[in-house]
């Protein structure tokens, strides 16, 4: 799924080098269909039916009103509010407007950015996969899918597992929408459990809550698939293009490529963003350092294009440039990530590293400090010793009681290699290897702590 690319390069005008890591990251490399024949044709069936029935109940309009302006859409997938990330989303296929198969394919832009299957399947919908972080974008809520217009819930169904990596012939979870003028929405492989508790016959409003991005049914991975027909069960691309129709159902229809930055964050060890589908990455994004341990600086891009420059900065807390530098894309990815590894970066406060590219400009905040977290006073008493250690490491002065405690050892790449639920007065580490380690004692009961900087011999 992860192609990766290393190299090293030089930052001028800092006196250092600096290990570049990263590189490309696709969605469902083996196109497997989202939906199958005849799953869509049950669905079919199943509108039909609940539409005749709305319409008896009075809660849709007796006469299809298709002289009616076709919606007018938004972006159906957003961050939750105040999440980490500038955005959520980037896409891996469009409709497939050429009929014919296997691997006949043009999208709305007369490119090939969509897919069909040898069975016969060519795609219908959207795909708007969570980038970056997929299953942990999923775990936490953070990819929310909203009315894309305001309409009625016309079915709707749930229940169904939603940490699929592969074709399985189960049915999603989804919710199906219908507008003023009779067009109908699909909003596919939500998570399980997540859906609005709205329910048919229920009105809802443009930009309201459907959902969370999963991956239920057909789904190699968490991404919505948005799927739309008109008022006579007509498929239609909402994408205006040389391939597609003549008009956009976008308000404000997205560039073929969106250049964008969608996250960046600092990180205690080197990011992998690639899981192996269903297990949730762990994104180590940590905002506070020791002065001169590893810090990754990442960045996480949707659409990177060939021929395009990022550019970065690293701020000191005085305001100063620490460094600048930038990067050449040399080639075009649906999504990437490119992090740079940093050992040198001491002065004491708040910095900042700042991600440019096109036009945009995303800032992180961190902090290195000499003591991480809150200190507890409690614990100043205490001594380490020996300092360095060969294999047992010994604790003094600790005269509190030992259950509230916990102690917990972490390498220099931020990785835990010692965990204890309780004080322990000596520790046995003859297996750790030789190296400079962290001790962090935190009092469970007020989440305080205080870490010592321990060295092995
Ligand atoms: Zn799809």
């Amino acid at each position: 799924m992860l192609k990766k690319h290393f190299l090293l390069v030089m930052l001028v005008p800092v006196l250092c080098f600096s290990q570049v890591g990263g590189g490309e990251y696709t969605f469902n490399p083996d196109n497997i269909p989202c939906i199958s024949k005849e799953d869509k044709a049950q669905i079919k069936i199943e509108l039909q039916k609940n539409i005749k029935s709305l319409i008896q109940q009075g809660k849709l309009p007796q006469q299809k009103k298709s002289t009616l302006a076709p919606p007018s859409f938004i972006w159906p997938v957003k961050a939750k509010d105040n999440s980490e990330f500038t955005d959520v989303w980037a896409i891996s296929n469009y409709v497939d407007h050429n009929s014919n198969f296997p691997d006949k394919v043009e999208d709305y832009n007369c490119d090939k950015r969509t897919y069909d299957t040898s069975s016969g399947y060519n795609h219908q919908g959207t795909d708007m996969y969570t980038w970056p972080f997929t299953w942990y974008q999923f775990e936490n809520n953070i990819a929310e899918v909203v009315a894309a217009a305001a309409g009625t819930i016309i079915l709707k169904h749930d229940g169904e597992f939603d940490m699929s990596c592969s074709f399985n012939n189960n049915r999603w979870n989804s919710i199906y929408i219908e507008h003023s003028d009779g067009s109908i929405a699909w909003y596919g492989h939500l998570k399980k459990g997540s859906l609005t508790s709205k329910n048919k016959g229920d009105t809802v409003s443009e930009g309201e809550f459907l959902g969370i991005v999963g991956s239920s049914g057909n789904s190699t991975g968490p991404h919505l698939h948005f799927e739309v027909y008109d008022s006579n069960e007509n498929l239609v691309d909402p994408f205006k293009g040389e391939c597609s129709s003549n008009t956009s159902l976008w308000k404000e229809q997205p560039n073929y490529y969106e250049p964008h930055i969608n996250a960046i964050f600092t990180h205690s060890v080197a990011p992998n963003p690639n899981s192996s589908c269903p297990e949730i990455e762990v994104p180590n994004i940590v905002e506070e350092f020791l002065p001169n341990s590893k810090i990754f600086t990442a960045s996480y891009y949707k659409d990177q294009l060939k021929g395009t420059t990022a550019s970065y900065r690293l701020i000191r807390p005085n305001g100063s440039v620490f460094t600048r530098w930038s990067f050449d894309f040399d080639d075009t990815f649906t999504s990437s990530f490119w992090y740079w590894e940093w050992t040198n970066l001491a002065d004491l406060g708040t910095w900042t590293f700042e991600s440019n590219y096109q036009g945009q400009t995303v800032r992180k905040k961190f902090k290195i400090v000499s003591v991480l977290g809150v200190e507890n006073h409690e614990l100043t008493k205490i001594n380490i010793a020996p300092n360095p250690f060969e294999n047992i490491l010994k604790l003094k002065g600790f005269d509190l009681d030992k259950d509230n405690f916990k102690m917990d050892i972490f390498n220099n790449l931020g990785q835990k290699v010692v965990e204890k639920n309780t004080f322990y007065d000596e520790l046995d580490l003859q297996f750790l290897t030789k190296g400079m380690y962290f001790l962090k004692l935190t009092d469970k009961t007020n989440s305080s702590y205080k870490t010592f900087t321990i060295l092995k011999k």
